[in-house]
């Protein structure tokens, strides 16, 4: 059974076939070098990988058996695998990932059939399994949500090994010796929420129990946001929880809450996660190029200086600078605040989204490609079929984080600015920055650009090719692709 972003044990469904077998079975994890260095990962992400293995580790205590972790490209450990074990079926399952990972199956599926035909005694299967109802192979939409509800719906799968099933511990550590077996040691101090299914689950019982309440009135706070949101994104991105355990906890809640629109907010929400995956399960060129291809002709040409500045919060808009700095720091922003730090970029600052994607999605803890990429292309204004939103940084500032907190905890530079210039610094006179003591263009910079200008010519550009006949073409294609043949649409 190897293990990928599905680390869990209970309502796994390829784990449940491979406890049918009648046959021991080995828990597999690899840390994969090039996946190690892919420029979609940092440190954050293993850690919390390594987080969620510890407690896996712990729960597997009382079945004698432990996962085999190991570091190495995947072709290369099952090579080593058969040289020691005879496999009879190789459980994983479906990964929406992005191409690396899907080049890394194919290579794999390839060694399997040349294993085949070469060493016919070696030759094991490989069969793969559905991940939160998202499918393989789909055309269109055709039935997409009732099938995804039935899925949703069936009973989740118990974890219940049989006494013995597993291969032991004596024999793990005899394999342990022909591979590099990694620490899973992570940081005792850490600012991001720690990996593990039991984590997951406190999370989903305090939003159920209370927080959940100001879910839709506060979803687009960059604070309140924090605590009335679930944060079940890295607990479902990386597999702690299925969507399925999620959704059915949520849907049986339901029955007695006190405040039924937000639950029925964030259960629409689950649908999304799928809806996305799926796009992307059926475009995976979207990593590279704009899905719509009457886009690829948009000229935009590096600044690096205003890419630095995005990255490091130092564009001189307040919550623009807010956003970037409390991403590095906790690995969480709320969407609103995602759609508007990206929006910022492409729009006013006129830079391609591709230059953005490896930066976010090293900083989300929760980076899931399939969420991911089809969301950066929306905001970027890119899809053609989507509303185009230009986000004003300081409107957004002046309703959501009307104090400044936000600001002042992420900015300390402007904690003494006050109230009525703390989304405008740069509106205070000489008299006024002297008087709080903080002076615009020495201790926090000066606009790196004018949002009203620039907002106006990203639009005027972007509105214009949505005329375009490719685009239109194109635009149709999506729909029909990806949302037409379905009962429910979504953006
Ligand atoms: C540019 C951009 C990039 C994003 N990248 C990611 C990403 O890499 N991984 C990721 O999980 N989400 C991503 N999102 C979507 C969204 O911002 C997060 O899922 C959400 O903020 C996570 O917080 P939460 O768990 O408290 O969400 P809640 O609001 O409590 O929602 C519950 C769950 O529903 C799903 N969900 C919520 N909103 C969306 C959405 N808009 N689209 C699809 N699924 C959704 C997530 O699995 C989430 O955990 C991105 C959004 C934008 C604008």
């Amino acid at each position: 059974m190897w293990l990928k972003r599905d680390l869990r044990l209970q309502d796994h469904l390829a784990l449940h076939h491979a406890l049918q077998e009648d046959l021991p079975v080995l828990l597999l994890y690899i840390f994969e070098p090039s996946l190690l260095k892919d420029k979609h990962y940092s440190e954050r992400h293993w850690n919390f990988v390594k987080e969620s293995l510890q407690h896996l580790q712990e729960q597997l205590n009382t079945h004698t058996t432990e996962i085999l972790v190991v570091e190495d490209e995947v072709v290369f450990v099952f090579k080593t695998l058969i040289a020691h074990i005879k496999i009879h079926t190789l459980f994983s399952h479906q990964e929406t990932g992005l191409r690396i990972t899907y080049d890394r199956d194919i290579a794999l599926e390839k060694f399997a059939i040349t294993l085949k035909k070469e060493q016919p005694d070696k030759k094991f299967g490989w069969v793969e399994f559905c991940t939160n109802g998202v499918q393989r192979g789909l055309r269109n939409r055709k039935g997409w949500s009732n099938d995804w509800e039935w899925f949703m719906n069936q009973p989740q799968l118990p974890f219940q090994p049989k006494k013995g099933q597993f291969v032991d511990l004596q024999f793990l550590s005899e394999l342990k010796k022909y591979f590099i077996v990694p620490s899973l040691e992570t940081p005792v101090q850490s600012s991001f929420q720690p990996g593990g299914t039991h984590n997951g689950l406190r999370y989903l019982d305090s939003f159920l129990r209370g927080r959940y309440r100001e879910y839709n009135a506060h979803i687009s706070k960059p604070t309140l946001a924090r605590k009335s949101c679930s944060r079940l994104s890295p607990y479902i991105a990386w597999g702690n929880l299925s969507v399925r355990q999620v959704w059915q906890q949520a849907k049986a809640f339901r029955e007695i809450a006190s405040h039924k629109r937000a639950i029925d907010g964030f259960i629409s929400r689950l649908r999304w996660q799928a809806h996305f995956i799926q796009k992307f399960e059926m475009e995976d060129t979207m990593q590279f190029v704009s899905v719509n291809k009457g886009y690829h002709t948009l000229k935009k040409t590096r600044n690096v200086a205003h890419q630095k500045a995005w990255r490091e919060g130092k564009t001189g808009y307040p919550l623009v600078d807010a956003c970037m700095r409390c991403l590095v720091e906790t690995g969480y922003l709320n969407f609103r605040m995602r759609a508007m730090t990206l929006s910022f970029f492409t729009h006013n600052l006129w830079q391609s989204w591709q230059d953005a994607s490896p930066h976010l999605a090293q900083q989300f803890l929760d980076f899931e490609p399939g969420i991911h990429y089809p969301q950066i292309q929306m905001q970027a204004g890119e899809t053609g079929i989507n509303m185009l939103r230009i986000y004003n940084p300081v409107k957004n500032s002046l309703e959501h984080d009307p104090e400044g907190a936000f600001i002042k905890k992420w900015i300390p530079e402007l904690r003494d600015v006050p109230v009525a210039y703390i989304h405008e610094p740069y509106k205070m006179s000489l008299m006024e920055q002297q008087f709080c003591n903080t002076f615009i263009g020495k201790d926090y910079p000066l606009p790196i650009v004018d949002i009203k200008k620039t907002g106006k010519q990203a639009g005027d550009i972007l509105w214009n090719l949505k005329e375009n006949n490719l685009v239109k073409k194109e635009s149709y294609r999506i729909l029909k692709r990806h949302t037409l043949a379905d009962r429910n649409t979504f953006d």
